[in-house]
């Protein structure tokens, strides 16, 4: 292991009158290797090539890990299909169950270990990776055990069946969550696995195969290759993968959608998106700040259904963006490790050079930028909560996902003008309303374009409910009922029961 530098001062953005003691999280409980192979049939091969992984917060490499190639990847593809063929798809529903709440346990037992190593290596804030990314990604694994032997009750009379092997593409943003979204219902199913975590945050995902080890998980039904975007595209067009689930950017799964066309292979796309958060006058401004922001500094902004627009009706504006500017100086921005902090670092470098010239253009088209005074620590990535006003609809900031811990408020009159401009987007993935009435909350809730609506809340998850998009936000959904649809065949797909 490399020699660990000192964490990162924590940082709080504005003079408090007290400092906060740090308070880190010890990374004891993560023992690293120095170098990860590939998980494929229940064993570790040796990678083709290897890169390093590190720490956004400190620039520090954590380990080398494996850049699978095609080969790799037919490999592990290989492995699941025999694993399919094998026992795991004529397994008793049960049995498959009995797997899954072992997954789901062991992720319990191990999730200090866990939210540490995902703080480390993600830069997320480790109350965040402790509190929200562990806890869910077991309960998608319970929840899913729930239904592996009633998928009979679940889609009556339409003969479930699994679908073959599942190839599943995430991103950095939530690595172990994500994971748990993919790999939970496809399991669940019946179905066997080829998954590829994304190239800045792998160690999760390798470490979940310690899971799988512990778990007894038979070999070849869940398989982790490492590596970039040319491995998620191996993955994509490998001919023995019957079902592609992809999470990222809308650009590639652009990509992936038009290189599938044709195929008969399925596919589930969650892509990016452009949330309104909207409030109305009647809202409780208090409750309403602290939903802004966790709509958008929550995970650093790196959330696909982020609050990323505020639409605020134009008589509350003043008060609220003030309650905001506020609320934004005392945002403890710093050392994931630290259980202070509110505000992690940034992803990577790349993530932080597209935030950075996304808010430049904010300036250059006119907005006011509000960025309270901040110390970030020296090394590692890094941006300050920003808002800006003055966001006109055109601009870049309220069109483009930022994908970074920065809102743009716009405002709006009417419930009708509120709706045409939530819905000015080529996104639809989320969207938030927050008001006193009832009657108001139902009559967005049916308009906005949005496949998920939050009413005076908002980034709540939960496993029993489906997740997904519209328009350019993808299609498929993830959680609940809903999400192991994409992993099933029925009688009415036909015969060679394509669907
Ligand atoms: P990508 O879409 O590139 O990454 C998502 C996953 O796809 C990663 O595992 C990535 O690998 C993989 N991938 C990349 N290229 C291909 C390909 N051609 N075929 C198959 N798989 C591929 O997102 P980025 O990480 O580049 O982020 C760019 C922007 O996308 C962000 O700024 C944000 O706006 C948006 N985004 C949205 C997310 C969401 O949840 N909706 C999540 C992440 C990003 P690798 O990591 O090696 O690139």
């Amino acid at each position: 292991m490399t020699e660990v530098p000192a964490h990162p001062r924590p940082g709080h953005l504005a003079p408090l009158g007290f400092e906060y003691a740090a308070a880190p999280e010890s990374r004891a409980i993560v023992s690293l290797e120095d170098g990860y192979g590939l998980y494929v049939g229940g064993r570790w091969i040796e990678p083709s090539e290897t890169y390093t992984t590190i720490s956004p917060a400190s620039e520090e490499p954590l380990a080398r890990v494996g850049q699978a190639g095609a080969q790799d990847v037919d490999t592990a593809v290989g492995a699941a299909r025999e694993a399919f063929e094998g026992a795991w798809s004529a397994l008793r529903p049960a049995e498959r169950a009995k797997y899954l709440f072992r997954i789901a346990r062991l992720l319990q037992e191990r999730a200090r270990e866990f939210a540490v190593l995902e703080s480390l290596n993600g830069g997320k804030p480790i109350k965040e990776s402790r509190d929200v990314d562990l806890p869910l990604a077991a309960a998608h694994f319970f929840y899913y055990a729930g239904w592996a032997d009633k998928l009979e009750y679940a889609f009556p009379n339409r003969s479930p069946r699994p679908v073959g092997v599942a190839g599943q593409i995430i991103p950095w943003n939530f690595p172990l969550l994500m994971l748990a979204w993919k790999i939970a219902p496809a399991l669940a199913a019946g179905n066997t696995v080829v998954l590829k975590p994304a190239e800045t945050t792998p160690l999760s995902a390798l470490l979940f195969c310690d899971v799988l080890r512990q778990a007894e998980l038979p070999p070849g039904v869940v398989n982790i290759v490492t590596g970039d975007g040319r491995t998620g595209a191996a993955i994509v067009g490998n001919e023995g993968v019957d079902k592609i689930a992809f999470t990222g950017s809308t650009e590639v799964g652009k990509a992936i959608q038009r290189e599938l066309a044709g195929t008969g292979k399925r596919l589930t796309l969650e892509l990016g998106g452009k949330a309104a958060n909207i409030v109305f006058d009647d809202a409780p401004l208090d409750q309403a700040v602290e939903g802004i922001v966790n709509g958008i500094y929550f995970n650093q902004g790196h959330v696909c259904c982020a609050g990323s627009r505020l639409l605020v009706q134009e008589s509350i504006q003043q008060p609220l963006v003030e309650k905001l500017k506020r609320r934004l100086a005392t945002l403890r921005v710093g050392d994931p490790l630290d259980k202070n902090t509110d505000v992690g670092a940034i992803n990577s470098a790349a993530q932080l050079q597209k935030i950075e010239e996304l808010v430049a253009s904010g300036e250059q088209e006119g907005a006011e930028i509000y960025q309270p005074p901040c110390r970030l620590p020296e090394r590692g990535y890094w941006f300050v909560p920003t808002v800006f006003t003055g966001v006109a609809q055109s601009h870049r900031i309220a069109q483009e996902e930022i994908f970074g811990p920065v809102l743009s408020v716009l405002t709006f009159r009417t419930p009708a003008e509120a709706l045409e401009k939530a819905n000015n987007t080529a996104y639809g993935l989320s969207a938030g309303v927050w008001t006193e009435k009832g009657s108001r909350i139902l009559w967005m809730a049916q308009r906005l374009r949005a496949g998920v609506v939050w009413a005076n809340t908002f980034n709540r998850f939960d496993p029993t409910s489906p997740f997904g998009g519209y328009k350019e936000s993808g299609f498929g959904r993830e959680g609940g009922l809903h999400g192991l649809e994409p992993y099933l065949r029925f009688d009415e797909d036909g015969a060679d029961g394509d669907g």
